[in-house]
């Protein structure tokens, strides 16, 4: 039932989506919790029974299952095979303070915290913006970027700002902070037009379906760069930060990830993966 752990590979995708509705919860409890020896002993996967104890108390062994959804560049994105991107670094880099391996499962924004919810994955790396509303439902470790949602429109659009977006066209990605805080202006006469991928609203605009793409700052950039005849609004929409969504009480995965963080914030690291993929303007 339980398979050997690749690193960050398609093949540990495929493996992730196989074992999806089978053994991936008991895997992932084996992974994080004190009080399951035998299947951490199992999960362990070649450790002995030693090995395995001492992961009980170190967290050493056993795969920390991060979701996520790989169509948020810079944060995560496909690079031929691979998914990359600063959360994914990120993720690595806490699952190696915990000497844990990592293993990525790439699914809809909107089902993320519905699969940390469930247990099937430990945490929630997905540029996943933190909000009351959300913390309902899961946990929010400490933020670890400040984010804001920007309004993408035709280089020739006469929309100037936030204000401006009431009765008009704008596309989101659905389930997102862009989605909720829009859909807030519905009642303004603006209508929402929810995609499942936010690549796919800007195209939307470039072909003058919508009027607007409100979405986060740093993926509004990669889009535009790559499509031409768009610009970013200079006010943004909203500010906020991210942070890494946890199943709700499970305050012992929380407290390692926040250690971790703080550990490779004051050691450059944060700094050194978020340099490698947004050049400071
Ligand atoms: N930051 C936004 C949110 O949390 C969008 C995240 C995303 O699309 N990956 O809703």
């Amino acid at each position: 039932m339980k398979k050997r752990v690749l690193a960050v590979t398609m093949a540990a995708l495929m493996a992730a989506s196989l074992t999806a509705c089978g053994g991936a919860s008991n895997v992932t409890t084996a992974a994080v919790s004190d009080t399951v020896a035998a299947d951490k002993t199992e999960a362990a996967d070649g450790t002995t029974g030693a090995e395995a104890d001492k992961s009980s108390t170190e967290a050493t062994g056993g795969k920390l299952v991060m979701a996520t959804n790989a169509e948020f560049p810079p944060y995560e994105f496909h690079d031929g095979d691979k998914i990359v991107g600063i959360d994914v670094e990120i993720a690595q880099a806490i699952a190696g303070e915990l000497g844990m391996e990592l293993e990525i499962e790439d699914i809809a924004f909107d089902s993320i915290i519905p699969e940390l919810v469930s247990g099937k994955a430990d945490m929630g790396l997905a540029g996943i913006t933190v909000t009351d509303e959300r913390k309902q439902n899961v946990d929010f470790s400490d933020t670890y970027a400040a984010a804001s949602q920007k309004i993408i429109v035709k280089e020739d659009s006469k929309l100037a700002g936030p204000d401006e977006l009431a009765g008009v066209i704008v596309g989101v990605q659905l389930g997102t902070t862009g989605d909720i805080y829009v859909s807030d202006l519905e009642a303004e006469g603006t209508t929402v037009e929810r995609y499942n991928k936010g690549f796919e609203a800007v195209q939307a605009l470039s072909q003058g379906k919508i009027d607007a793409v409100v979405i986060d700052g740093e993926p509004a950039k990669t889009f535009v760069s790559q499509i031409e005849g768009l610009k970013i609004l200079e006010e943004s929409f909203t500010d906020e930060e991210y942070a890494i969504a946890v199943k709700k009480g499970n305050t012992e995965l929380l407290d390692k990830i926040n250690a971790a963080l703080k550990t490779l914030r004051e050691n450059g690291t944060l700094d050194e993966i978020v340099a490698k993929y947004i050049t400071a303007e």
